[in-house]
């Protein structure tokens, strides 16, 4: 369930490319938002390119609102954010797109409007914009490349709202096909067996090594979420090395 009416506006100023304009509003319906607001664009929004970079999400752009100036574009919002690839020489708070939404998720916001604000290509915004906007938000990447595209930049942002939002974010979760997870009974079963083996064959050399070996050996195992298939095929290896060890002529 997305939390409607906590969504953030977004809004980009004085766009130049008519392609990042239909990259945003792609992105933005990929991720559950939907108002978008553009002061001064340079581009259009029902720009061919716009469009055909937006994809499915023509209604973003057709709902667009566009304001002569900065102030109308945030006259209703309670609550705006800069972004910006760079701290700039002022006192701002920067967040990161992970400390804006455990920013915005605290109760005080839950019935606030809010904004994110994203500058121009060339430029990015300029420090009179950035003056006008509460705190700032920056994606944290390399310092030494730390621009990213405007569309990509929303993305981020966009992607970190959705996740902190929908209770059906996907969890990370393993592919097991036909099989299920080992349980600690027959991962017990295989290391009981590995162990014997490795005692019988001398592996560990010298005896006061084998509790450290020995234990780097079950975390390399325990750490796998080995399946249960998983499990009894490395029994049939460390069955068949020793069966085959067993035959060998001394
Ligand atoms: N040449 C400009 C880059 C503008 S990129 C500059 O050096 O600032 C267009 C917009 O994408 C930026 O104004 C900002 O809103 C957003 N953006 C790009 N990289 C970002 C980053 N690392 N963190 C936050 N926003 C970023």
């Amino acid at each position: 369930m997305l939390a409607v009416g906590v969504k953030p506006i977004i809004i980009l100023v004085e766009t130049q490319l008519p392609e990042n304009l239909g990259s945003v509003a792609r992105v933005m319906a990929n991720f559950g938002l939907s108002k978008l607001r553009l002061v001064k664009p340079q581009a259009q929004p029902l720009d061919p390119k716009a469009i055909a970079l937006s994809v499915g999400a023509f209604d973003i752009l057709d709902d667009v609102i566009i304001t002569e100036n900065f102030e109308e574009a945030v006259a209703d919002l309670n609550y705006v954010f800069a972004t910006t690839a760079y701290q700039r020489d002022m006192i701002k708070a920067y967040e990161t797109p992970k400390t804006f939404v455990d920013l915005i998720k605290k109760p005080e916001f839950q019935e606030e409007r809010f904004g994110i604000v994203f500058g121009p290509e060339r430029t990015g915004l300029t420090n009179d914009y950035m003056a006008r906007c509460h705190k700032a938000i920056t994606i944290p990447v390399n310092p030494d490349f730390s621009s990213l595209n405007l569309a990509q930049a929303v993305s981020v942002i966009a992607y970190e709202w959705f996740q902190s939002q929908s209770s059906q974010a996907l969890k990370a979760c393993i592919q097991l096909g036909k099989t299920t997870l080992a349980t600690q009974g027959q991962m017990n079963g295989f290391l009981n067996l590995l162990e014997k083996n490795l005692d019988q064959t001398n592996f560990w050399r010298v005896s006061t090594k084998k509790p450290i070996m020995w234990r780097n050996l079950q975390n390399l195992f325990t750490r796998l979420d080995l399946t249960q298939q998983d499990l009894k095929t490395l029994c049939g290896v460390v069955d068949a090395l020793s069966k085959s060890l067993d035959k060998k002529p001394d």
